[in-house]
């Protein structure tokens, strides 16, 4: 099985992993209506015989997680993903997620089990930096860039079309004003995942984008996320087809997930690129997603498809056929720490989601972690300091753990 470890030039230390730390977080101020997955959150810590800890995060229900990494197992295709990490050479990075690929397929191969591996294997990639003093970029091989080119995602607020729409408006001026060269902007007044339980029209849908693309004026770049608002690509074009005088970048995830044929088509007569793959499980999901789903935008999200080796196989999945990496990720500073090592070593990653602590609502975002990035003319220059170069503050921590 192709898996990526590590590229160490030279001797490294060597290292047992001894113990692995869940905290389950929760702010405790959390809205269900707000369907945002940054109001919780896990927190992996692995530690080893040499003093150095390694920390990760991923996208999923944290109490889920928890439970998949810390069980029991009674089977040799069912085993304690714990239990197969204590011991283990912390560098061996492919070798340990090709361990735990098979010792939990019976449970997992997709869904909630790979997301929590996502984890574990972003605090090894962490670890492995610390211990040798260098950037977590550094070690996934190949020429890094210069700069990166975040985007801000735009939060809205409210329960009217007004508001929703008002506060997407000011967001983007906020964000614009902070010198950000792209955006994201969710537009999801309807559909199953719709803000606040919203049920609008579609003609509504396109004011808003048309509000956005207003308060951006011509030279910001602006994507469109409608999470899922149609279940088929005729509905979708219907609409949509009018949204090509606001020169949206990408249309993310427009059909729900698991309808790639549908997907197709859209693809293939959208007047902008259709983006997909926030949820996506391992390169298995995402080869159907571009082979036969057709998107021009892959999304791998590191929290998610299995960590950040098996995002960089997607990414080089993607360039084999052309195609760009925009990664989602909304969680804290430890995940989009994460998303933009695996960016500075993606030539064909055209933008990462960028959550702006000024600019977000959810508390986890803008408390937990604290990233080395800073915003140079609207671009982020390499980090410099060892692992992921996360602080985590463990107050933080304490006050908000339920498990
Ligand atoms: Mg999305």
């Amino acid at each position: 099985m192709h898996t990526i470890s590590p590229v160490v030039a030279g001797d490294r230390p060597r290292l047992k992993i001894t113990a692995i730390e869940t905290f389950v977080l929760l702010a405790p101020d959390y809205d269900p209506a707000f369907t945002s997955s940054g109001q919780d959150t896990i927190v992996v810590a692995v530690h080893t015989d040499g003093g150095v800890t390694g920390i990760g995060e991923c996208d999923v229900n944290p109490w889920m997680a928890k439970a998949c990494i810390t069980a029991p197992g009674t089977h040799t295709m069912g085993l304690s993903m714990t239990e197969m990490l204590i011991g283990a050479d912390p560098f061996e990075i492919g070798t340990l997620w090709e361990r735990i690929y098979l010792g939990t397929a019976m449970n997992g191969r997709r869904g909630v089990v790979i997301h929590a591996l996502s984890a574990v294997e972003m605090a090894l990639w962490d670890l492995c930096g610390k211990a040798l003093g260098e950037p977590v970029f550094k070690l996934l091989g190949g020429t890094p860039r210069d700069r990166i080119v975040p985007y801000a995602s735009l939060q809205p607020a409210g329960h009217s079309f007004e508001e929703y729409r008002d506060a997407l408006v000011e967001s983007a001026a906020r964000a614009k004003a902070l010198g950000f060269k792209a955006v994201k902007s969710e537009v999801t007044m309807n559909g199953p995942y719709a803000h606040g339980g919203m049920r609008e029209s579609y003609d509504r849908h396109t004011e808003v984008v048309a509000a956005v693309r207003k308060a951006l004026g011509p030279d910001v770049t602006l994507m469109v996320d409608v999470q899922y608002l149609w279940e088929d690509a005729r509905s979708c074009y219907e609409v949509v087809r009018d949204w090509a005088e606001f020169d949206v970048y990408f249309l993310e995830t427009p059909i729900w997930s698991d309808n790639v044929e549908e997907m197709a088509k859209l693809a293939a007569e959208a007047p902008m690129k259709i983006a997909a793959g926030e949820w996506l499980a391992t390169r298995h999901e995402f080869r159907e997603l571009m082979d036969v789903g057709k998107v021009q935008v892959a999304q791998p999200d590191v929290g998610r498809v299995g960590g950040i080796g098996e995002a960089k196989i997607v990414c080089d999945m993607a360039a084999e056929r052309g195609l760009t990496i925009v990664p989602h990720c909304w969680k804290t500073g430890i995940s989009i720490s994460a998303t933009a090592h695996l960016a500075f070593v993606t030539p064909h990653c055209a933008f990462i989601e960028y959550l702006p602590p000024q600019l977000c609502h959810e508390r986890l975002r803008r408390e937990l972690a604290h990233e080395e990035f800073a915003l140079e003319g609207g671009l982020i220059p390499p980090p410099t300091k060892p692992g992921l170069g996360v602080e985590v503050d463990w107050d933080v921590v304490r006050r908000y753990r339920v498990a």
